[in-house]
């Protein structure tokens, strides 16, 4: 059965195009009763943090790949000597050299910075030594085609591929060592990853054969791309998983949403449940050209999975962020407000700005809101409505029908009358129906509003 692997390098925030091709590798592994590894690739130490790593491993569980197929956490730097016994055999078998050039010894031979290694020291039978660097053999003829799902077979020439460091100077392994090594450690047979890893294909297979194995198939992904094209960057983007669970987007929207960045379910249904999607996913299928990350659309299949939580769940979802707001909530009274607002929000902290003027002791002051709303004749409606209100039996289809008894006594309709009751009591000109939120607030609450907003 299949074994496929997402390895990270912890180097930084977890990236959703990361959470993309770790959500790929876990339907192909689920689907068909395989396995993903997880392989944190933490060899590079200065520039690892333990709570990237932390990070990742959490995005696992949020993601709900923690379970089933899932095999790990590995770490890369517990295989050291796997990795070192590895560039000693390809030393033996005569398919490593070490090598001193420096770039610029390079440049000066070949005039050209964009040329890779000219092959200077292969033949050189240089020992081990200080500032000496082992370079792979690539063959000199022949060709390294490469199969891979989306794209094919690429042909990659021998002749162009370049000898490259398997290890430095000070004896650490670079990454297309390591990383094959693992690969061939841990048995996978699919490597399914970032298009920019493309160009490393030829020569990682080239060290699979090398080191006796067959080599594995690929799948190169996809890049991710903004709404103007460019490769989605952390410096550009809002690229963090966390920023986005942060802001209220739910697990089940994020992976169904990023499951769509290059591959499309059938009958171009945008929102499929997790296991039929799952099901459903074929890595041949996934398109080759750039993906677009498409937050609005994001946001808007967020809102759609919002609606689809029982109430409870929308509750407990809303909790946390209820939490920080700069309030108390009384929980009786959010448990009434929550249908209301769960139709109205797109993202889970939209949840604070809806419902705060019911916790907090006056009402939240918007300035846009009062100049629209509080203009001539608000007085006037605002007079009646504490008049009509101070006897009205406190439910929501009579505080409505007061209210428009008032407008029809100035000729108004409900939308204008309503503006400056709503200011006046929630402070903003939007929010959950009206009279409904006037009924949760409370007969006393409301006339003291409606007064205060007078005064
Ligand atoms: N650590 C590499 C990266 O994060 C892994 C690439 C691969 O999947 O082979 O880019």
């Amino acid at each position: 059965s299949i074994r496929v692997r997402f390895a990270p390098s912890p180097t930084g925030m977890f990236h959703v195009g990361g959470a993309r091709s770790a959500l790929f590798n876990w339907a192909m592994a689920e689907q068909s009763g395989g396995t993903l590894v997880l392989r944190i690739e933490d060899t590079d130490a200065s520039r690892n943090k333990p709570e990237w790593t932390e990070g990742i491993i959490r995005a696992f569980a949020w993601l709900g790949m923690d379970g089933g197929a899932y095999e790990g956490p590995y770490f890369q730097s517990a295989n050291a000597d796997g990795h070192a016994e590895a560039a000693r055999t390809l030393r033996d078998k005569g398919l490593a050299y070490y090598c001193d050039c420096t770039r610029d010894d390079v440049i000066a031979r070949t005039g050209d910075q964009h040329k890779g290694y000219d092959g200077f020291c292969r033949d050189r039978g240089l020992e081990p030594g200080p500032g000496r660097a082992l370079r792979f053999r690539t063959p000199d003829e022949g060709r390294t085609v490469v199969v891979d799902l989306l794209r094919g077979e690429p042909v990659f020439e021998n002749a162009v591929l370049e000898d490259f460091v398997i290890a430095r100077a000070d004896g650490s392994v670079t990454f297309l060592l390591a990383n094959a090594v693992d690969d061939m450690s841990q048995a996978i047979t699919h490597v399914v990853r970032g298009e920019e890893h493309l160009s490393n294909a030829p020569k990682q297979q080239l060290l699979w054969e090398a080191l006796g194995h067959e080599p594995p198939v690929w799948a190169h992904l996809p890049v991710i791309v903004n709404e103007k094209r460019q490769k989605l960057s952390k410096r550009r983007d809002k690229v963090a998983l966390e920023d986005y669970r942060d802001e209220g987007y739910l697990a089940e929207a994020m992976r169904n949403y990023l499951m769509l960045l290059g591959w499309a379910p059938s009958d171009d249904r945008e929102i499929v449940p997790w296991e039929e999607m799952v099901a459903e996913f074929r890595i041949e299928d996934v398109n080759t050209s750039p993906a677009f990350f498409d937050v609005k659309k994001l946001r808007a299949i967020n809102g759609e999975y919002i609606r689809a939580l029982p109430v409870e769940k929308f509750v407990a979802a809303c909790l946390p962020f209820l939490e920080d707001a700069p309030f108390e909530v009384d929980l009786p009274v959010f448990d009434e407000l929550a249908p209301l607002a769960q139709t109205r929000v797109a993202l889970l902290s939209e949840i604070v700005p809806m419902v705060d003027f019911a916790f907090l002791a006056e009402p939240p002051f918007d300035e846009a809101s009062w100049s629209k709303a509080m203009k001539d004749g608000a007085d006037d409606i605002l007079a009646a409505t504490e008049a009509a209100y101070a006897d009205a039996p406190w439910e929501a289809e009579e505080l409505k029908t007061r209210l428009e008894a008032v407008g029809a006594e100035r000729g108004l309709k409900l939308g204008k009358t309503q503006a400056p009751v709503r200011v006046a009591a929630t402070g903003r000109t939007v929010g959950l129906p009206l009279f409904e939120s006037l009924e949760i607030l409370g007969r006393d609450r409301t006339l003291a509003r409606i007064a205060a907003a007078r005064a």
